[in-house]
């Protein structure tokens, strides 16, 4: 019998049934060995013909290179971002916000690709990238598209125009996230973009470019551009930027202030941070020790948000530690790729570096140490989870950021003695309290100096929720109605 299809035609069934090619091999994401400047739309040769290596920090092999940008591929990029300025403006809100839903879908589609490049080239392991970095890209997507054709009512009474061209540094520990993070907010509010991922971690940035161009963003709208330090310096000093976005380092940070000071360019900074975890002796214990793991293990440490002082109330110190150290010892450290694994590669020889430094910073000035016993692959980049006590406000492990699976640990007796230490640090980005007393949770937390402050649980992160913080933690919100003030002038 024959069949046929709506229109009339004969169906074909021969490929339904014949195997006779291979099926194709989705278990390989493939890499390409170069990649280079996204400008325009186009995929474009450095001026200076240079390309740097990307490699894995867990098996310390290259990956592919890539192209370097110098000035003049700044100003490129810049030239693109502002002629295509005025049109992407122009668009309807409601169409802008098309062509992001369009990004978060096939960022859904890709996710699989996204999150395995992820941790290759970052070194974090798989089930984050997975189900943390990748889905919340894309929820970042979903829900500024939300806000594109909605200005009016974010800001009722207020005419909002955007910034103009807007040029974003972002980070290695969440390089994808912050990418969304930064990108989302610019575009939904009409602004084009100049990103600078991180110099150890740019293939999935390399990977959202394409995606961007098979989306059908108009040319000019985004431009990637990768380098070192010295090519965020140039999209910083670049006279034609509107706006600058930077998440890093608050050494950097500084320096970016600096640049920026009597310029007619508006900022955010993200920075470091030095978060409290605060342990009540009525909260639930065991919970609590998982979320002093996540607070600080999480990403191997490398959060501006992590967890990394522990404040224990003195009754329960005993319990604590006891099953800390307990924990610790059970979690798999290596193949970032492995399903099974807890904790990843530290992201570069310089970071391990100065985790080590500071380590030894921390044993020379007295801490008392605890190395999980863990074992760890011979090559690559590795560190144990390490805990130290008998540290105090003095040491240099409490006062600096670390940025690696370290967490101090020290006690309190009284409420206010641990909302007095938590606040003493020149940081203020966010923390954490456990306690049974929804009373105690308003009490502390309203006291607390920091933009996130998370309650019975941590490392929590919502697209609507803004994020964060105050001194030397940075300026300006990212996330929610928040995130999209900085892109915007409002009459
Ligand atoms: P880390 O020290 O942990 O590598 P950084 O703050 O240096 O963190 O890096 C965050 C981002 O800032 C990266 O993309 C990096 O290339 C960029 N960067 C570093 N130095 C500068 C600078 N002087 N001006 C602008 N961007 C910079």
């Amino acid at each position: 019998m024959a069949h046929s299809n709506e229109m009339g035609a004969p169906l074909d069934f021969k490929g339904l049934w014949q195997y006779d090619a291979a099926p194709e091999d989705k278990s390989q994401v493939k890499i390409a060995p170069r990649y280079n400047h996204f400008i325009n739309g186009k995929f474009v040769e450095p001026d200076s013909g240079e390309y740097f290596d990307t490699i894995s920090p867990s098996t310390e092999e290259k990956l592919s290179e890539i192209a370097l940008a110098n000035e003049n591929d700044v100003d490129k990029a810049v030239k693109a971002a502002r002629k295509a300025q005025k049109d992407w403006a122009k668009l309807p809100g409601k169409e802008r916000g098309k062509y992001l839903f369009r990004i978060a879908r096939l960022m859904q589609e890709r996710a699989r690709a996204f999150s395995v490049i992820e941790s290759m080239d970052g070194g974090k392991p798989i089930r984050e990238s997975r189900d943390v970095d990748v889905p919340l890209a894309a929820a970042h997507f979903f829900y500024y598209a939300g806000w594109a054709d909605k200005l009016e009512y974010a800001y009722p009474g207020k005419k909002a125009s955007p910034k103009g061209v807007a040029g974003q540094i972002i980070p290695w520990n969440f390089p994808l996230l912050m990418a969304a993070w930064k990108l989302a907010p610019a575009l939904a509010t009409g602004n084009t973009v100049v990103l600078k991922p991180a110099e150890t971690t740019p293939l999935t940035s390399m990977f959202l470019a394409e995606l961007i161009r098979d989306a059908g963003i108009p040319d000019g709208v985004v431009n990637i551009v990768n380098g070192m330090g010295a090519t965020g310096a140039a999209l910083v000093n670049h006279p034609d930027i509107n706006k600058i976005a930077f998440t890093g380092s608050t050494p950097v940070g500084k320096f970016i202030q600096k640049a920026l000071a009597g310029r007619d360019v508006s900022y955010t900074l993200e920075l470091g941070g030095k978060a409290a975890n605060i342990i009540f002796e009525d909260a639930p214990i065991d919970q609590a020790v998982e979320g002093i793991i996540n607070g600080i293990f999480f990403n191997q440490g490398h959060v501006c948000c992590a967890g990394s002082r522990l404040f224990v109330q003195e009754s329960v110190a005993n319990e604590v530690m006891r099953k800390l150290k307990y924990r610790i010892d059970t979690l798999v450290v290596g193949d970032p790729l492995d399903k099974n694994t807890d904790i990843g590669a530290i992201n570069s020889k310089k970071q391990l570096d100065k985790i080590n430094e500071l380590i030894q910073a921390g044993i020379d000035e007295g801490g008392q140490v605890y190395k999980a016993n863990v074992s760890t692959p011979d090559k690559g980049f590795w560190c144990a989870p390490t805990l130290f006590t008998e540290v105090s406000q003095a040491h240099r492990i409490v006062n600096e950021e670390i940025f690696g699976p370290v967490l101090t640990i020290q006690t309190f007796r009284t409420p206010d003695e641990a909302i007095k230490k938590a606040n003493n640090t020149a940081f203020g980005l966010s923390g954490g309290v456990w306690t049974d007393k929804g009373a105690k949770i308003f009490n502390v937390t309203s006291q607390l100096r920091a933009g996130v402050i998370w309650a019975n649980t941590y490392n929590k992160f919502d697209p609507t929720s803004p994020f964060g913080g105050y001194k030397e933690s940075g300026m300006g919100r990212e996330g929610g109605l928040h995130g999209l003030t900085p892109y915007v002038n409002l009459d």
